[in-house]
Order: C-alpha cells, then sequence, then structure tokens
C-alpha cells in the first residue's frame, strides 16, 4: 500500500475534508494519523493555533485542546458537554457540574500527563469564543 511522509501529511491536511473522487487519497492521511504521533501531536497544535492559542503555552497537548474548546452554539461551558474541562478566572482547572449551576470539581493536576497545574504559568485563553 502507498504510504504517505510526515511532510506530505502536514502539507496536505488541510486541504481536507476533499471530494468523493480523492477518497482513496484521502485514506492515506486517516491512516497515517492513526500511525503517526507526530502527526496526531501536530493536528492538536494546529487546533490550538487556530483558536488563537500557543501550544507551548499548555502543559500538554491534549489540556491545551482542551482549555481553547469553544462550542458555537454554547458559549458557557456549564451549558454544553462537550466541555470536559473549564478553566476559570481564578485560574483553577475543574471538570464542570451540570447541576444547573456553575460548580466543578477542582483538579490539581492535569489528567492526561500528570503535570501539577499550580506550576503552569497562567494564560490567556479561557473556553470562550474568538
Ligand atoms: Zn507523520
Ligand atoms: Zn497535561
Ligand atoms: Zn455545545
Amino acid at each position: 500500500m502507498k504510504k504517505i511522509s510526515c511532510g506530505q501529511y502536514q502539507a496536505n491536511r488541510f486541504k481536507f475534508p476533499i471530494s468523493k473522487e480523492d477518497a482513496e487519497e484521502y485514506k492515506l492521511y486517516i491512516e497515517h494519523a492513526g500511525n503517526c504521533k507526530t502527526c496526531v501531536d501536530w493536528d492538536i497544535a494546529q487546533k490550538i493555533i487556530e483558536r488563537g492559542a500557543n501550544p507551548n503555552d499548555f502543559c500538554c497537548l491534549i489540556m491545551g485542546e482542551k482549555v481553547t474548546f469553544s462550542c458555537d452554539q454554547h458559549p458557557d461551558p456549564w451549558d454544553c458537554v462537550d466541555y470536559t474541562l473549564v478553566r476559570t478566572e481564578k485560574g483553577n482547572y475543574g471538570i464542570p457540574i451540570r447541576d444547573g449551576g456553575s460548580s466543578y470539581i477542582r483538579i490539581s493536576f492535569c489528567p492526561w500527563c500528570g503535570t501539577n497545574l499550580k506550576k503552569v504559568k497562567p494564560i490567556k485563553v479561557l473556553n470562550k469564543k474568538k
């Protein structure tokens, strides 16, 4: 089977979604992403950059992806189940509890990489719309 390189992946990734005639080619990209951590990380980093944040400001890319996530329909993280994590104005990280209010379970360590979140430098972008 034909394979693509990381360079090809990163150069062409955003051509997709593409037309059906290119579906075979698209599969190569999906396959590449499924087997290449470098490009998966790259994808997440691009997403964070698109949201106006710097991927290096977070303890890890997954945290960056979660913290910068914003839903078009629900600017308030407590209104939307797609928010896994919130960063409050006080700089605490937490998992939102959707009981009608705006409480959250505070977390001190990153669930993905284990970093002590108190030691992470404050970031500007919260879960907010651009
Ligand atoms: Zn790759
Ligand atoms: Zn982390
Ligand atoms: Zn939503």
